[in-house]
């Protein structure tokens, strides 16, 4: 072999090497700092999502536990109270706290021929969940009522604002959802549905004119009889909607979405004009999944509607203002 020849192949071997060590170091590079920098971005991204869910379940669960009554058990005794009226209308009973000739109409068990109106309404929203209600409603060209609590940022924003943008009917449950805040009088009750009706106002540009009791018009935890408030709401034009069927994802997450869809349209059965209860709230899955059943069971039926509420709307009241 040559000196050329020997020195050239030197060179060459010399050169692979540290193309070698090139390739070792850009590995390296790669193992130790990019790919370790990769997944912490999107470790990040997912521990961010997750500690906003967390979040969301915690407040639930804090109001829950906070307020002096549980919406829930509150929300299920005031459906009580609203079925013992049915019944009693039912009975030929002429029964005072229904005012409204379309109420007792339509809380009788004698029930028309005609349609059946459906009002499906969900409350304490916005939530994680209320995109899903709202893609099911969307998929089958439903409109449903929401009485919203008052959540800022832009998520929430974008929520409250895709609730009217695609037709539902927005209606106030409570800013704070504090039992133990707006029943504590008059004055409470009123700043918490002024604050949330001006917050629904500057987002959506909507004057919300109907809202719902935390708890129904029948709780027992307002330290205000009820009627002031009652009494309050009508000098103020705003009409308040209770329900006289209760989807029963109120008490507690025990209960499967099957239970959910029974009880709906069991629910329904006895009246010409149905208000549902429904939550829009973390922990409320069930509620996500039992609604295209109900929606699909509902609409496979010739003698029902489903609908939002409007002014139209037969008003159903566990507690109705007194005839003066
Ligand atoms: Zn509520």
């Amino acid at each position: 072999m040559s000196d050329q020849m020997k020195q050239s192949s030197d060179g060459d071997r010399r050169h692979k090497r540290v193309q070698f060590i090139k390739r070792v170091i850009i590995a390296l590079v790669i193992t130790v700092v990019i790919l370790p920098t990769a997944l912490c971005v999107i470790l990040f991204v997912r521990m961010n999502r997750l500690e906003k869910q967390i979040a969301e379940l915690l407040a639930v669960r804090e109001e829950r536990n906070v307020t002096v009554a549980v919406d829930e058990v509150t929300e299920d005794k005031a459906f009580a109270a609203g079925k013992e009226q049915t019944d009693a209308a039912a009975a030929g009973v002429l029964n005072p706290s229904v005012r409204e000739k379309e109420a007792v109409e339509a809380s009788s068990a004698t029930v028309n021929a005609g349609t059946k109106k459906i009002f499906l309404t969900f409350d304490d929203g916005p939530s994680v969940y209320t995109d899903r209600i709202l893609d099911i409603c969307k998929a089958y060209d439903v409109k449903v009522t929401f009485f919203v609590v008052g959540k800022t940022g832009g998520e929430n924003e974008r929520l409250y604002r895709r609730i009217v943008e695609e037709g539902h009917t927005i209606g106030m449950h409570s800013y704070s959802h504090k039992y133990s805040e707006i029943y504590e009088n008059l004055e409470s009750y009123q700043e918490d549905l002024e604050m949330l009706q001006s917050h629904i106002r500057e987002i959506t540009g909507v004057t919300a004119d109907i809202c719902r009791f935390p708890g129904g018009s029948s709780n027992t935890v307002s330290k205000v009889p009820m009627q002031e408030l009652i009494d309050y709401l009508e000098a103020a034009g705003i009409d308040y909607y209770d329900w006289n069927v209760s989807s029963g994802d109120a008490s507690g997450t025990k209960y499967t979405a099957g239970q959910i869809v029974d009880n709906v349209l069991n629910g329904i059965e006895s009246n010409n004009t149905s208000i549902v209860l429904m939550h829009d709230a973390a922990d409320k899955e069930q509620t996500v999944e039992a609604l295209p059943l109900i929606i699909e069971a509902l609409q496979a039926r010739e003698d029902v509607e489903i609908l939002p509420i409007t002014e139209d709307t037969a008003k159903i009241h566990h507690v109705t203002q007194k005839e003066k």
